[in-house]
């Protein structure tokens, strides 16, 4: 760990959760890093998730949210997502880390005599391998500033090796390293008082780790007030001004412009003895002002198969998309109203069930697995093929729709995926021979294409158009393809592979011309996870222009705030 001449000097802003998980520690992470890298900070980010799993890919969306991959193919948290999306950079598995990941090095390391005959305890090998990683991370990125965000709670004992690596930064490093709480404050009463206790039982909890927040967030529904600030203050061994409000909001993207209203950036730079800078937030306020100031309702319906799920449940498995959604709406400056459509509703595939699809500028099939609601889905799409609604594919919803395709237009009676019919007569959508071979072995680790590939568009298709461009690099997930012993017949009968792999084995965009439909198109890949809020992903805008398009068309008569 010796730093060497070209090394940067970097410092460390580690961020714990306080009192409960889920009050957006995340985004509050990902806001600070905005602040300081609109100082003109290079700024990156890493994730640590206290759980035993290596990476998030085997975990259940609806248990533990959206599972996010980076263009190297690591399967990660949601929280990832966040920070790609507010720093505005491509993070890789350097960037992520878990218990288990971190264990499985030391393991392995100890393994192969890599720590020479000496006993290998806990502490101090396990902090050191955490703060090893965090350092290459932001030495990869020449970062000036890492931010660290350590999931789960204080007090609990999932992260206290974690939390150790703070305690051991700080005494190394004590004017390059800050801590910051981020604490909920409960309201109890019908008079809104937010109650300070728990935050001072987690800092206390912390105070027992060795720790000492420098600043805490106080996350809560209201902003805080002056007496609570000061109860914070004086029972948590802080300045007032070290006291920060965090209140609900709107729109997520309001938080960096928020926190510097509240001068956080000057705060964190002077903890920091880094000198005061200039900050340019100016793309970005313009970005969440447009969030507000649109008034167009554009009605998009997300169909998926979502029984048991509930609503934020359901958010938090699609968040990329919702977000994608709401970038590519702020560019044409309308509101998004998102729609969850189950689609069971639509299994009957009578006309009364599937009319509920008129009322939409623009319907969505994300990514799923297995067999459930696809042939909801299967008939969802073919309303929306039929009735020119605006229909955009992510994933299973390219697949789905080339299915529908097969079966409706070339009349291939009961073509499917084999992921949900193994004898179909018509496997339009099936596992390549070689990812077969690892699952016969039982490799299932190993039979997802993940991660980042490129695809080669044609010239002159909707997809073409979007990019500007003909090659592209574009993030996967998945096991099946479209086989490519259908390709020339399906393109035959009218569907239109706009993007394939470079050797065209891989089918990785399919659509219909614009003369045939205003837009039906669906990739193999996720673009979800690579679309910025000031770099609104090109197929989801252009999939949202369509949506507002048909919305002016359908109601013309309506003016600015109708909904
Ligand atoms: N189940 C499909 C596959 O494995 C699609 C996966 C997805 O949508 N992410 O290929």
């Amino acid at each position: 760990m010796a730093a060497t001449k070209t090394k940067k000097h970097h410092k460390y802003v580690f961020i714990v959760g306080g009192v409960m998980s889920g009050v957006g520690k995340g985004v509050a992470s990902s806001s600070i890093g905005k602040i300081l890298q609109s100082r003109g900070l290079e700024v990156t980010s890493v994730k640590i998730d206290p759980y035993v799993n290596v990476d998030a890919g085997t975990m259940n969306p609806t248990e533990h949210g959206e599972v996010f991959v980076l263009d190297d193919g690591t399967e990660c948290d949601q929280d990832m997502g966040n920070y790609e999306r507010f720093l505005n950079r491509d993070l890789s598995g350097r960037n992520y880390m878990t218990t288990g990941s971190i264990y499985k090095t030391v393991i392995e390391r100890e393994r192969s005599m890599g720590y020479g005959g000496r006993s290998v305890s806990v502490v101090p090998y396990i902090p050191m391998e955490v703060m090893d990683r965090i350092d290459k991370a932001a030495e990869l990125a020449k970062a000036d500033v890492i931010m660290v965000e350590v999931g789960g709670t204080a007090g609990e004992y999932e992260n206290i090796l974690f939390l150790e690596a703070i305690r051991i930064a700080k005494i190394k490093h004590p004017k390059d390293t800050l801590l910051i709480l981020v604490s909920h404050l409960p309201i109890m009463s019908d008079d809104n008082e937010l109650k300070t206790k728990p935050t001072q039982h987690a800092v206390r909890a912390l105070n027992s780790t060795g720790l000492q927040p420098d600043i805490i967030l106080a996350r809560a529904k209201y902003p805080l007030d002056e007496k609570r600030k000061e109860k914070i203050a004086f029972n948590c061994n802080v300045r007032e001004e070290d006291v920060i409000s965090a209140p609900d909001v709107s729109s997520l993207y309001d938080i960096p412009v928020n926190f510097e209203k509240d001068n956080l950036g000057n705060l964190i730079l002077e903890k920091l003895s880094m000198r005061p800078r200039a900050k340019d937030m100016k793309d970005w306020r313009a970005f969440a002002q447009r969030i507000h100031d649109a008034k167009d309702v554009v009605h998009i319906g997300i169909v998926g198969k979502y029984f048991s799920s509930g609503k934020f449940i359901l958010a938090d498995s699609y968040l990329s998309v919702i977000e994608s959604i709401k970038h590519s709406a702020a560019f044409w400056g309308v509101r998004p109203e998102i729609k969850w459509l189950d689609s069971g509703e639509f299994e009957s595939g009578k006309a009364e069930d599937l009319k509920k699809l008129e009322e939409f500028d623009g319907i969505i099939v994300p990514g799923g697995f297995g067999s459930r609601g696809v042939e909801g889905k299967l008939a969802a799409i073919r309303y929306c093929r039929e009735n020119k609604i605006p229909y955009f594919g992510l994933c299973y919803g390219m697949q789905l729709a080339t299915v529908e395709f097969a079966r409706n237009v070339l009349k291939m009676k009961g073509a499917n995926t084999t992921e949900v019919d193994p004898r179909t007569k018509y496997p339009i959508i099936d596992i390549l021979p070689e990812q077969k071979k690892l699952m016969a072995e039982s490799r299932y680790g190993a039979t997802m294409r993940l991660g980042a590939y490129p695809a080669v568009l044609k010239k002159g298709t909707t997809a073409e158009r979007a990019y500007g461009r003909t090659k592209i690099s574009e993030r996967h997930r998945h096991r099946y393809e479209v086989n490519p012993i259908y390709v020339k017949r399906l393109e035959k009968g009218g569907l239109v592979f706009s993007g394939a792999s470079p050797s065209r084995r891989l089918m990785e965009v399919a659509e219909l011309p614009r003369s045939i439909h205003p837009f039906f198109l669906g990739t193999q890949f996720h673009p979800e996870l690579k679309s910025r809020p000031l770099a609104p992903h090109p197929l989801f805008r252009e999939f949202m222009k369509a949506a507002k398009t048909r919305r002016e068309a359908l109601h013309p008569d309506l003016g600015a705030s109708a909904a």
